[in-house]
């Protein structure tokens, strides 16, 4: 009888949690929408564009073999077994991402010619492709950031296990190893997922890219709860934790589920970012730790960089734009934050060593 009760106190619990976080969502909100730019609807032109295309095939001079499905059309209309489904599907889709990615260039160029500044295709900047990727900076630049993670990771994995001491029980001093593995595999998993997304946006390869990135950044929130209270007891961090992870399961599947809503999830991720800077900024200031340096410099860089995500400036010469910048700033700023982690697990292992004896 009890247990209907006490899910409905959770539920009151997590979705006033959620409220609390709309409100500061809200904050975060005010702000964001007076630096981010308005979206200058281009669309009735090139929705034309794109019509004219999927039936001729062409756009200007330009001609692709995607587009040639239409000349035999009672194969369309045709029952499911006469049809050759998903070949006929994959050839559409990619006539109309090929018609959509033609039709903006040649509207960009006619735009150029008339000195107008880059505007946004379906809320995004309009990018060059090489080789067929989408936005290959950003692409080169998750996959660097890839690299430096597991770099990190792999020296962190060592140092704790081969080069400090370990307890007699051959687990490590350190309190905080399993979260930190559980932060490298979530920031992996995010970077694959993001070079993913750069080469090829479509709905599948998006989603799992938001939502990589919004349990990347909840899991770090948790994580800086955690280290800078200190919070070494197991049902305490299982306190701590519950409603975040409730509150980001939640953002998660409404993205996936519900709607893509690109303001909110900004302003999602923006306040679990701002609230964890907050944290290890304040936490730098008041703790003796010797590399509190580090945490100054990865919470400032990391301020700075994301006001390149609120300013949204469009593609240098259709390759480089604020968010490649940001995939640049996160290459150095993971390797100090790899090194802080590691100087920590060191701190903590020498200090519970001394206490020990
Ligand atoms: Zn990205």
């Amino acid at each position: 009888m009890a247990a209907p009760i006490i899910l409905s106190i959770k539920l009151m619990i997590y979705s006033g949690v959620y409220q609390i976080c709309w409100s500061a969502e809200l904050l975060v909100f005010a702000l964001s929408c007076k630096l981010m730019p308005s979206t200058i609807s281009n669309l009735p032109v090139c929705r034309a564009c794109v019509e004219k295309c999927e039936k001729s095939g062409c756009v200007g001079d330009n001609c692709f073999q995607h587009c040639n499905f239409s000349s035999d059309e009672k194969l369309i209309n045709s029952p499911w077994y006469l049809q050759e489904p998903l070949y006929q599907r994959w050839k559409q889709w990619d006539c109309l991402s090929d018609c959509r990615y033609h039709c903006m260039l040649a509207r960009e160029g006619e735009r150029e010619k008339l000195g107008d500044r880059p505007v946004k295709y379906h809320g995004k900047w309009p990018f060059r492709r090489v080789f067929g990727i989408q936005e290959p900076v950003s692409v080169a630049l998750s996959a660097l950031n890839l690299a430096m993670q597991f770099h990190g990771w792999v020296s962190f994995f060592i140092l704790v296990n081969y080069k400090l001491p370990l307890r007699p029980d051959r687990k490590t001093y350190y309190e905080y190893t399993g979260l930190w593995h559980i932060y490298a595999i979530f920031s992996m998993n995010t970077w694959f997922w993001s070079a993913v997304f750069h080469t090829r946006d479509v709905d599948l390869t998006e989603k799992l890219d938001y939502s990589s990135m919004v349990a990347l950044l909840g899991f770090s929130l948790i994580l800086a709860v955690l280290r800078s209270f200190n919070v070494r007891d197991e049902a305490a961090r299982v306190m701590v934790s519950a409603p975040l992870i409730a509150l980001v399961t939640t953002h998660i599947l409404y993205l996936n589920f519900y709607q893509l809503d690109y303001g909110l999830n900004m302003k999602v991720c923006l306040a679990m970012g701002i609230a964890q800077l907050l944290l290890w900024a304040i936490w730098a200031g008041v703790t003796c730790h010797p590399s509190r340096w580090k945490l100054w410099v990865v919470v400032i860089g990391g301020g700075l960089a994301m006001l390149l995500e609120i300013y949204d400036f469009p593609p240098y010469r259709g390759l480089v734009d604020a968010h490649a910048l940001w995939h640049a700033t996160t290459i150095p700023l993971t390797y100090l934050w790899w090194s802080f982690v590691r100087d920590d697990s060191e701190f903590r292992t020498s200090t519970l060593i001394k206490k020990a004896k």
